[in-house]
Parts: structure tokens; C-alpha cells; sequence
């Protein structure tokens, strides 16, 4: 007789409460019990972590754009879900733009949850948008299962998924707020962007002057006005400009209901180092210089920040332009679904945080934010999603290793401390065919 379909035992599992020596015990693919590492053990597979091995929860990425169906050859639900599993991520929540149709109403999601089922490797959900017209449209995505709504304030950088005005904004935020959902925002002022220099060309600098800082504190500061205003919860995507922090801060304080992501570019690059041409490294907003990431790490640190996602969003090579090194003609974006655990673990070493606390930035918090409370930590209840990470290992990054479509990366060739050495999804072992589920906001 067995009490558990699984166990598995490490020299160091990260709960909840806390680290400890010890095991997990599985049961019908949700955590049934945390034990200390001598207990007895009866069950039917029990699996030994090697001693240089961590259990972490499975990482949640709430920020992946898939682009499938429409732009499959930029991304699909079969690769991006394996580059995640391979990267210890076992939740992702796709982004509604760049797929077509984009998911701004139930029909679109109807086909983006038919076109990824049976080949995702992890659990995936689906964020909707919300784009000029479509307030009609938001309350029943949200009944359907979305886990709250993306916007832009400029060009999203594809036609289909127009951006809102202010008063567009400021609609939408009324009617996501009424039904208390969460709008999350791509917060880059267009009025600012029209205005800054925009040299195109080969120059880092020069495409980094036409996205300053203040675009994205200008946008910032409008979308914590109507959160004040309408009471609406919102969410600030990928901040790059550490200039925003106070006045985040500050709303905070108040009472705002809003909170922010930022992404490993953000916390890996300097916009010093980047050289000409250079157009891997190009997202918006842009990397910027090395005084402005140590104030993002400080603001992580200060739970400013809540959470690191990864922002990945592939396209082909061919619109990355390198044969032309043009940053303004350029695919802005970058693919680091796989990479993100060791990135950031790299860095935060070297700044002296915990393992524990980057859990929390890339586990915890980004499971908070979709309300998955299921998801996210090693905690009795909780789905049984893993990850075996080996925090001393190093790796050199080569492309050739990575499963998303287009392994196109800036962190081609850098050495990152840490190696995910295997996965688990609902006390399954993610290797050999895709087994995850599309879930739906609410659920887990
Ligand atoms: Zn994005």
C-alpha cells in the first residue's frame, strides 16, 4: 500500500514557509504532503534529487506571446510551451496580440484555445484585449476565462490590435472595474514617442533616444490616474524606466491598485554594451543604461517591483533585419522563455538575493497576479509543478539548445549560473509528450 503516487526528495526544497530539507508527496497530481527529509516514505515512485539539486515550484510566465495561429512561423503554442518547460516554467498566460485574430472577443479566443489544445507542454492561459470598440466584448471574455486585458498607448507594432486613447483608456478602465478585473498595460506614451529624435540606423544610442524614459513615465503616471479614478486594478507591463519608480511607489502607497513586471533584458543588459547593429537586443521600451538597472534590482529588491516575466516574443530572423542592423526598422522584441530562471538567478546572485526571493519573482507573485492560487509554491493543495534546478551549475548559451521557433537571442554565448535540470507538471514529468492544459482564470 502506498500513501503517495509520488515523492520527491531534496537536500533543499523552497515551500512556502520556507526552505527545508525534505519531501513532497504527491497525490493525483496536487501536493499532498511536505515531510522532513528522513520521514519514512511510502510511494509509488520516489525520485531522488542528486545533491547539488534545488525543488523549486514550477515558474509562471504571464507574459508570453505566442502568436499561433496567424504569425506561426514567428512562434507556436508546440514550441514556446517546450522552450518553457525546458526553462522550469510550467504556466504561461499568452498575450492577445500578434496571433490572428487577436483575442479581443470570445470568438477569437474560441480559436485560440482550439488551436493550442493537445500540443501544449505546460499549462497555458490566455490574456484578451482590449482595443478601441470592444468595451461591448470585454465582459464576456472575461465570463469565458481571460485573465484580464492588455492595452497599448501607441502603436502595438502590429496593425490588427489598434491602441487605446485616453479616452478610450479611460472606458475600458470603467468597464474592467466593473466587473473587477485587471487591465495591464503597455505604457509607452505615443504623443512623446512622435516627439522624441528618431534617427534611424545602426546606433544603440540613437534608437534609445526615440524611446526615452519619459514616454514611459508619461504613460505611467495617466494609468495610475484612472486606477485612482476608477478604482480599476492595473498592471504595468515590462517597465524599463527606473525613473517611474517613485511615483509607482507613491500610488502604491495610496491605495492604488496596481502593480508591475519587469523583464531579464531589463535585468541582464545595458544599453552600454549593446553594440551597433546589434538588433537582437532590440524590445520596447528599449534596455537601458547600467544606473538604471541597478535602480529596477533595487526596486525588486524593495517589492516595488512585483514580479519577472519574460516578455518573450519571437519573430523571424528575417525581421530582425540583422543584414541591415537598422534599429528602426527592426522586430522589437526578445526570446527568453528558457532562459529567464538563469538570467535573472545570474544576477541576483551577484547582488546577494535568495534563491527564495527570485521564486518569488518569477513564481509566486506572477501566480498572485493571475489569481492562480494553485500555482506558484510548494505548498500542500497546490499543483504538483516543479521545477529541479541546480543553482551552482554553469552553462554557456548556444542557440542550437533552445526549442522556441527562432532561437534568436542576446544571450547567445554568455556563460549564466544555474541549469534546469528537469520539469514536473501536475506529478508528471514533462519530457516526453505535451500533457498540459488550457486553464482558465479562476481555476487551480
Ligand atoms: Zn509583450
Amino acid at each position: 500500500m502506498t500513501d503517495f503516487d509520488l515523492v520527491l526528495r531534496a537536500r533543499r526544497v523552497l515551500t512556502a514557509s520556507g526552505e527545508q530539507a525534505g519531501w513532497v508527496g504527491v497525490r493525483s497530481g496536487r501536493i499532498a504532503a511536505i515531510e522532513p527529509f528522513d520521514a519514512p516514505v511510502r510511494a509509488g515512485q520516489v525520485v531522488d534529487l542528486a545533491d547539488d539539486e534545488v525543488l523549486l515550484p514550477g515558474l509562471v510566465d504571464t507574459h508570453v506571446h505566442v502568436n499561433e495561429p496567424g504569425r506561426t512561423e514567428w512562434e507556436g503554442f508546440a514550441t514556446a510551451t517546450r522552450a518553457a518547460a525546458a526553462g522550469g516554467v510550467t504556466t504561461i498566460i499568452d498575450m492577445p496580440l500578434n496571433s490572428i485574430p487577436p483575442t479581443v472577443d470570445v470568438d477569437a479566443l474560441r480559436v485560440k484555445r482550439k488551436t493550442a489544445d493537445g500540443q501544449v507542454w505546460v499549462d497555458t492561459g490566455f490574456w484578451g484585449g482590449a482595443v478601441p470598440g470592444n468595451v461591448p466584448a470585454l465582459r464576456p471574455l472575461h465570463d469565458a476565462g481571460v485573465f484580464g486585458f492588455k492595452c497599448f498607448l501607441l502603436h502595438s507594432g502590429v496593425d490588427e490590435f489598434p491602441h487605446l486613447t485616453a479616452a478610450e483608456l479611460d472606458e475600458a478602465m470603467r468597464e474592467v472595474a466593473a466587473f473587477d478585473g485587471l487591465l495591464i498595460v503597455h505604457a509607452e506614451d505615443a504623443d512623446t514617442i512622435d516627439h522624441a529624435p528618431h534617427e534611424p540606423g545602426a546606433a544603440y544610442a540613437d534608437f534609445l533616444r526615440s524611446r526615452p524614459r519619459l514616454a514611459e513615465d508619461v504613460a505611467i503616471a495617466q494609468v495610475i490616474e484612472l486606477a485612482r479614478r476608477t478604482g480599476c486594478r492595473a498592471h504595468i507591463l515590462h517597465l524599463s524606466s527606473a525613473d517611474a519608480l517613485p511615483m509607482i511607489a507613491a500610488a502604491r502607497g495610496e491605495g492604488v491598485r496596481l502593480t508591475v513586471e519587469t523583464c531579464p533584458h531589463y535585468l541582464s543588459f545595458t544599453a552600454e554594451e549593446i553594440g551597433d547593429g546589434a538588433t537582437q537586443f532590440k524590445c520596447c521600451p528599449p534596455i537601458r543604461e547600467a544606473d538604471n538597472r541597478e535602480q529596477l534590482w533595487q526596486a525588486l529588491a524593495d517589492g516595488v517591483i512585483d514580479c519577472v516575466v519574460s516578455d518573450h516574443s519571437p519573430c523571424t530572423p528575417e525581421l530582425k533585419r540583422l543584414d541591415l542592423g537598422d534599429f528602426s526598422v527592426a522586430w522589437g522584441g526578445i526570446s527568453s522563455i528558457q532562459l529567464g530562471l538563469p538570467a535573472i538567478w545570474s544576477g541576483a546572485r551577484e547582488r546577494g538575493h535568495t534563491l527564495a526571493d527570485v521564486v518569488e519573482w518569477m513564481a509566486g507573485r506572477p501566480a498572485e497576479l493571475a489569481g492562480l492560487s494553485g500555482k506558484g509554491r510548494i505548498a500542500v493543495g497546490a499543483d504538483a509543478d516543479f521545477c529541479v534546478f541546480a543553482p551552482d551549475a554553469e552553462f554557456v548559451v548556444d542557440p542550437a539548445n533552445l526549442h522556441h521557433k527562432n532561437p534568436i537571442t542576446p544571450y547567445a554565448g554568455r556563460t549564466l549560473t544555474g541549469v534546469v535540470r528537469d520539469t514536473w507538471l501536475r506529478g508528471t514529468r514533462i519530457a516526453e509528450r505535451p500533457h498540459g492544459r488550457l486553464i482558465s482564470r479562476g481555476e487551480s
